[in-house]
C-alpha cells in the first residue's frame, strides 16, 4: 500500500543518517517502535487533508501540520531538538519527493522553537537525485549482512539497545 510505503521509507531515510544497524533492523521487520504512528501518518495523505485548510497530525513526540495553500501542501514539523537535523531534513525531503511522485506539490518547514530556527525545505533536481541515491543505498544495505552495532550517543534511547549491547 502506498501510504505504508511512504511511512516505511521515510523512517528508513531517517535511520540511514542515524545508524545503519537501526536501518537494517527496522527494515527486516524487527520494528519495536509504535506502529500506530503508521496509521496516523497515513492520514497525511487522506483526502480529508485536502478538504480543510489545516490539520494537525501527532506522530509520537512530533507534531505535523499539513496546510493547504492553493494547490500546494505545506508540511510543518515541530522538532524538540536540532541534534538530528540532517536525518529530519532528509526524512521530510523524502516525503516531498514521494508526494511529488503522486502528483502533489508540497513544501515543508522544520521548526525548532528551542533553537529559534525554521528550516524551509523544497525539492530541486539535485535533491531528488540525492534522495534516489540514498534509496538505492538503503536497498543495498538491507540486502547485505546486518551492519555491526557501533555505540554512539543515541544508543541509550534506541529501542534496539538491548538487542545490540546485551
Ligand atoms: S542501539 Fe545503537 S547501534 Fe543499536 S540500532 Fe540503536 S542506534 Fe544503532
Amino acid at each position: 500500500m502506498l501510504i505504508d510505503e511512504m511511512y516505511i521509507r521515510g523512517v528508513q531515510v531517517n535511520y540511514y543518517f542515524i545508524c545503519k544497524t537501526k536501518l537494517w533492523l527496522f527494515s527486516h521487520n524487527m520494528n519495536m517502535e509504535n506502529e500506530s504512528d503508521l496509521v496516523k501518518l497515513g492520514k497525511l495523505l487522506h483526502l480529508d487533508v485536502f478538504e480543510r485548510e489545516q490539520k494537525e497530525i501527532q506522530l509520537g513526540s512530533i507534531a505535523i501540520d499539513v496546510i493547504r495553500k492553493g494547490d500546494t501542501l505545506e508540511i510543518r514539523e515541530v522538532k524538540k531538538s536540532d541534534r538530528l537535523e540532517k536525518a529530519h531534513r532528509y526524512q521530510t525531503l523524502y516525503y516531498l519527493y514521494y508526494l511529488k511522485k503522486l502528483g502533489i506539490r508540497a513544501k515543508a518547514v522544520l521548526s525548532y522553537p528551542k533553537a529559534k530556527k525554521n528550516v524551509e525545505l523544497e525539492l530541486n533536481d539535485e535533491i531528488e537525485a540525492e534522495i534516489e541515491r540514498i534509496l538505492d543505498e538503503i536497498e543495498d544495505i538491507c540486502k547485505r549482512e546486518m551492519p555491526k552495532p557501533e555505540y554512539k550517543k543515541q544508543c541509550r534511547r534506541c529501542a534496539y539497545f538491548e538487542f545490540c549491547f546485551s
